[in-house]
Protein backbone atom coordinates (compact mmCIF):
# COMPACT_ATOMS: atom_id res chain seq x y z
CA UNK A 1 0.00 0.00 0.00
CA UNK A 2 1.35 3.52 -1.12
CA UNK A 3 1.94 5.59 2.34
CA UNK A 4 0.23 8.38 0.98
CA UNK A 5 -3.25 6.37 -0.22
CA UNK A 6 -3.66 5.38 3.42
CA UNK A 7 -7.39 3.89 2.96
CA UNK A 8 -9.83 6.78 3.74
CA UNK A 9 -13.34 5.67 5.00
CA UNK A 10 -15.78 9.17 4.85
CA UNK A 11 -19.10 9.02 6.14
CA UNK A 12 -21.74 11.74 4.28
CA UNK A 13 -24.39 12.31 6.59
CA UNK A 14 -26.31 14.38 4.51
CA UNK A 15 -29.24 15.99 6.32
CA UNK A 16 -29.77 13.73 9.42
CA UNK A 17 -28.80 14.17 12.46
CA UNK A 18 -28.62 17.73 12.92
CA UNK A 19 -28.97 18.01 16.53
CA UNK A 20 -28.57 15.93 19.67
CA UNK A 21 -28.68 12.83 18.01
CA UNK A 22 -25.54 13.62 15.83
CA UNK A 23 -23.23 14.07 19.16
CA UNK A 24 -24.65 10.93 20.07
CA UNK A 25 -23.57 9.22 16.72
CA UNK A 26 -20.42 11.02 16.71
CA UNK A 27 -19.67 9.80 20.55
CA UNK A 28 -20.34 6.01 19.02
CA UNK A 29 -17.79 6.67 16.13
CA UNK A 30 -15.33 7.96 18.03
CA UNK A 31 -15.83 4.88 20.86
CA UNK A 32 -15.33 2.46 17.97
CA UNK A 33 -12.55 4.44 16.44
CA UNK A 34 -10.14 3.11 19.76
CA UNK A 35 -10.27 -0.43 18.22
CA UNK A 36 -9.87 0.14 14.85
CA UNK A 37 -5.86 0.98 15.02
CA UNK A 38 -4.35 3.45 12.93
CA UNK A 39 -4.33 2.33 9.40
CA UNK A 40 -7.29 4.01 8.06
CA UNK A 41 -8.65 7.40 8.19
CA UNK A 42 -11.83 8.64 9.69
CA UNK A 43 -13.96 11.38 8.65
CA UNK A 44 -17.03 12.08 9.31
CA UNK A 45 -19.28 15.41 7.26
CA UNK A 46 -22.27 15.88 9.64
CA UNK A 47 -24.85 18.91 8.96
CA UNK A 48 -23.73 22.01 9.40
CA UNK A 49 -25.80 22.81 12.54
CA UNK A 50 -23.63 20.07 14.61
CA UNK A 51 -20.57 20.45 13.37
CA UNK A 52 -19.43 22.43 15.90
CA UNK A 53 -20.75 19.98 18.88
CA UNK A 54 -18.49 17.37 16.69
CA UNK A 55 -15.92 19.20 17.16
CA UNK A 56 -15.96 19.03 20.58
CA UNK A 57 -16.84 15.87 20.40
CA UNK A 58 -14.24 14.35 18.34
CA UNK A 59 -11.30 16.48 19.29
CA UNK A 60 -9.07 14.35 21.12
CA UNK A 61 -10.00 11.48 18.91
CA UNK A 62 -8.45 10.53 15.39
CA UNK A 63 -11.99 11.13 13.84
CA UNK A 64 -11.79 14.05 11.49
CA UNK A 65 -14.49 16.64 10.69
CA UNK A 66 -15.64 17.34 7.24
CA UNK A 67 -18.25 19.48 6.07
CA UNK A 68 -20.79 18.51 3.17
CA UNK A 69 -20.84 22.14 1.18
CA UNK A 70 -19.75 25.22 1.88
CA UNK A 71 -19.78 28.91 -0.70
CA UNK A 72 -16.87 29.67 -1.90
CA UNK A 73 -16.37 32.83 -0.61
CA UNK A 74 -14.13 34.37 2.23
CA UNK A 75 -17.00 36.49 3.27
CA UNK A 76 -19.44 38.88 2.21
CA UNK A 77 -23.87 39.12 1.71
CA UNK A 78 -24.15 35.90 0.84
CA UNK A 79 -27.37 35.59 3.14
CA UNK A 80 -27.75 31.68 3.99
CA UNK A 81 -24.11 30.69 2.60
CA UNK A 82 -20.67 29.20 4.97
CA UNK A 83 -17.88 30.09 3.95
CA UNK A 84 -14.85 27.52 3.96
CA UNK A 85 -12.85 29.60 6.63
CA UNK A 86 -16.35 29.63 8.77
CA UNK A 87 -15.28 25.66 8.43
CA UNK A 88 -11.65 25.99 9.38
CA UNK A 89 -12.79 28.07 12.50
CA UNK A 90 -15.25 25.31 13.19
CA UNK A 91 -12.57 22.25 13.47
CA UNK A 92 -12.75 20.99 9.55
CA UNK A 93 -10.12 19.97 8.13
CA UNK A 94 -11.87 18.50 5.05
CA UNK A 95 -15.02 19.12 2.59
CA UNK A 96 -17.19 17.39 -0.38
CA UNK A 97 -17.61 18.95 -3.59
CA UNK A 98 -19.27 18.02 -6.18
CA UNK A 99 -21.69 15.45 -4.58
CA UNK A 100 -24.42 14.05 -7.34
CA UNK A 101 -27.11 15.61 -5.26
CA UNK A 102 -25.68 19.05 -5.49
CA UNK A 103 -25.22 18.67 -8.86
CA UNK A 104 -28.78 17.22 -9.70
CA UNK A 105 -30.75 19.61 -7.08
CA UNK A 106 -28.57 22.60 -7.00
CA UNK A 107 -27.66 22.95 -10.12
CA UNK A 108 -24.05 22.74 -9.74
CA UNK A 109 -21.84 22.65 -12.76
CA UNK A 110 -18.21 21.43 -13.35
CA UNK A 111 -17.06 25.09 -13.10
CA UNK A 112 -18.59 26.03 -10.34
CA UNK A 113 -16.78 22.97 -9.03
CA UNK A 114 -13.72 23.89 -10.10
CA UNK A 115 -14.53 27.26 -8.20
CA UNK A 116 -15.09 25.11 -5.22
CA UNK A 117 -11.93 23.03 -5.43
CA UNK A 118 -10.11 26.61 -5.90
CA UNK A 119 -11.31 27.85 -2.88
CA UNK A 120 -11.13 25.11 -0.32
CA UNK A 121 -7.36 24.51 -1.06
CA UNK A 122 -6.35 28.09 -0.95
CA UNK A 123 -8.05 27.43 2.81
CA UNK A 124 -6.55 24.71 3.86
CA UNK A 125 -9.63 22.35 3.57
CA UNK A 126 -9.08 18.89 1.81
CA UNK A 127 -11.74 18.86 -0.84
CA UNK A 128 -13.42 14.83 -1.45
CA UNK A 129 -14.69 15.97 -4.80
CA UNK A 130 -17.55 13.53 -6.18
CA UNK A 131 -17.21 12.48 -9.72
CA UNK A 132 -19.82 9.63 -11.72
CA UNK A 133 -21.95 8.58 -14.12
CA UNK A 134 -26.08 8.49 -14.26
CA UNK A 135 -28.18 5.23 -15.35
CA UNK A 136 -28.63 6.65 -18.51
CA UNK A 137 -25.18 7.56 -19.53
CA UNK A 138 -23.68 4.31 -17.69
CA UNK A 139 -26.58 2.27 -20.48
CA UNK A 140 -25.25 4.24 -23.22
CA UNK A 141 -21.74 3.20 -22.34
CA UNK A 142 -20.55 6.91 -21.94
CA UNK A 143 -19.31 5.99 -18.33
CA UNK A 144 -15.66 6.91 -18.92
CA UNK A 145 -16.11 9.83 -20.93
CA UNK A 146 -18.37 11.51 -18.39
CA UNK A 147 -15.73 10.63 -15.64
CA UNK A 148 -12.79 11.91 -17.62
CA UNK A 149 -15.26 15.40 -18.43
CA UNK A 150 -15.78 16.36 -14.24
CA UNK A 151 -12.09 15.55 -13.50
CA UNK A 152 -10.87 17.73 -16.07
CA UNK A 153 -12.86 20.62 -14.94
CA UNK A 154 -10.46 20.33 -12.11
CA UNK A 155 -7.44 18.06 -12.49
CA UNK A 156 -5.06 21.09 -12.98
CA UNK A 157 -6.18 22.82 -9.49
CA UNK A 158 -5.24 19.40 -8.25
CA UNK A 159 -2.28 18.55 -9.91
CA UNK A 160 -1.20 22.60 -8.79
CA UNK A 161 -1.55 22.13 -5.51
CA UNK A 162 0.90 20.59 -2.84
CA UNK A 163 -2.05 19.17 -0.74
CA UNK A 164 -3.40 16.05 -1.36
CA UNK A 165 -7.47 15.62 -2.09
CA UNK A 166 -9.46 12.64 -2.58
CA UNK A 167 -11.70 12.32 -5.51
CA UNK A 168 -15.24 9.70 -5.15
CA UNK A 169 -16.04 7.89 -7.54
CA UNK A 170 -19.95 7.18 -6.89
CA UNK A 171 -22.01 6.43 -9.85
CA UNK A 172 -25.43 8.27 -9.82
CA UNK A 173 -26.98 5.37 -9.71
CA UNK A 174 -25.65 3.29 -6.96
CA UNK A 175 -26.29 6.28 -4.33
CA UNK A 176 -29.00 5.73 -2.17
CA UNK A 177 -30.43 2.89 -4.42
CA UNK A 178 -29.20 -0.10 -2.47
CA UNK A 179 -27.44 -0.78 -6.35
CA UNK A 180 -23.38 -1.08 -5.91
CA UNK A 181 -21.20 -1.55 -8.59
CA UNK A 182 -19.20 -4.40 -8.69
CA UNK A 183 -15.68 -4.40 -7.52
CA UNK A 184 -15.19 -4.83 -10.97
CA UNK A 185 -17.64 -2.10 -12.46
CA UNK A 186 -15.63 0.28 -9.66
CA UNK A 187 -12.12 -0.67 -10.37
CA UNK A 188 -12.60 -0.13 -13.97
CA UNK A 189 -13.67 3.21 -13.37
CA UNK A 190 -11.03 4.24 -10.47
CA UNK A 191 -8.11 2.64 -13.20
CA UNK A 192 -9.33 5.49 -15.68
CA UNK A 193 -9.01 8.32 -13.17
CA UNK A 194 -5.80 7.09 -11.79
CA UNK A 195 -4.62 7.14 -15.93
CA UNK A 196 -5.66 10.64 -15.98
CA UNK A 197 -4.44 11.81 -13.04
CA UNK A 198 -1.10 9.72 -14.52
CA UNK A 199 -0.89 11.61 -17.92
CA UNK A 200 -1.02 15.18 -15.91
CA UNK A 201 0.94 14.32 -13.30
CA UNK A 202 2.23 10.76 -12.10
CA UNK A 203 3.16 12.32 -8.50
CA UNK A 204 -0.59 13.40 -8.76
CA UNK A 205 -1.65 10.10 -9.62
CA UNK A 206 0.08 8.59 -6.82
CA UNK A 207 -0.67 10.92 -4.35
CA UNK A 208 -4.69 10.85 -4.51
CA UNK A 209 -6.55 8.76 -2.34
CA UNK A 210 -9.50 7.39 -5.09
CA UNK A 211 -12.70 6.40 -2.73
CA UNK A 212 -15.74 4.45 -4.05
CA UNK A 213 -19.36 5.91 -2.80
CA UNK A 214 -22.67 4.23 -3.79
CA UNK A 215 -24.49 1.82 -1.19
CA UNK A 216 -21.13 0.43 0.22
CA UNK A 217 -22.35 -1.40 3.28
CA UNK A 218 -20.56 -4.19 5.87
CA UNK A 219 -21.59 -6.77 3.43
CA UNK A 220 -20.11 -5.21 0.13
CA UNK A 221 -16.90 -3.74 1.41
CA UNK A 222 -14.55 -6.05 1.80
CA UNK A 223 -14.62 -6.61 -2.02
CA UNK A 224 -14.73 -2.90 -2.92
CA UNK A 225 -11.71 -1.95 -0.98
CA UNK A 226 -9.62 -5.07 -2.18
CA UNK A 227 -9.40 -3.24 -5.26
CA UNK A 228 -5.92 -2.16 -5.93
CA UNK A 229 -7.57 1.55 -6.75
CA UNK A 230 -9.72 1.43 -4.30
CA UNK A 231 -8.40 3.90 -1.44
CA UNK A 232 -11.50 3.93 0.51
CA UNK A 233 -15.27 5.12 0.31
CA UNK A 234 -17.90 7.83 1.05
CA UNK A 235 -20.69 5.89 2.38
CA UNK A 236 -24.19 7.94 3.20
CA UNK A 237 -26.89 5.87 4.66
CA UNK A 238 -24.65 2.76 6.75
CA UNK A 239 -23.00 5.93 8.00
CA UNK A 240 -25.43 6.99 10.08
CA UNK A 241 -25.20 3.70 11.75
CA UNK A 242 -22.03 3.54 14.21
CA UNK A 243 -21.67 -0.17 14.16
CA UNK A 244 -21.92 -0.22 10.07
CA UNK A 245 -19.62 2.24 9.62
CA UNK A 246 -16.96 0.97 11.82
CA UNK A 247 -17.33 -2.61 10.05
CA UNK A 248 -17.05 -0.91 6.73
CA UNK A 249 -13.70 0.89 8.72
CA UNK A 250 -12.18 -2.02 9.86
CA UNK A 251 -12.94 -3.89 6.44
CA UNK A 252 -10.71 -0.93 5.24
CA UNK A 253 -8.06 -1.70 7.95
CA UNK A 254 -5.97 -4.45 5.91
C1 LIG B 1 -23.35 9.34 -0.67
O1 LIG B 1 -24.23 10.05 -0.25
O2 LIG B 1 -22.28 9.86 -1.02
C2 LIG B 1 -23.58 7.90 -0.77
C3 LIG B 1 -22.68 7.16 -1.34
O3 LIG B 1 -24.77 7.42 -0.24
P1 LIG B 1 -25.16 5.86 -0.04
O4 LIG B 1 -24.00 5.19 0.64
O5 LIG B 1 -26.39 5.91 0.82
O6 LIG B 1 -25.42 5.29 -1.38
Amino acid sequence: MNPSRRPLIAGNWKMYKGGRTGVELAQDIVKSSHSLGSGVDLVIAPPFTVLAAVASTVEDSSVQLAAQNFYPKNEGAFTGEISPSMLKDCGCAWVIIGHSERRQYFGESNSFVAEKVTSALANDLVPIVCVGETLAQRQANETLRVVEGQLNAFIDIIARSPHAVAIAYEPVWAIGTGKVAGPGEAEEVHVAIRKQLAAKDEALATRTRLLYGGSVKPENAAALLACANVDGALVGGACLDAASFSAIARAANR
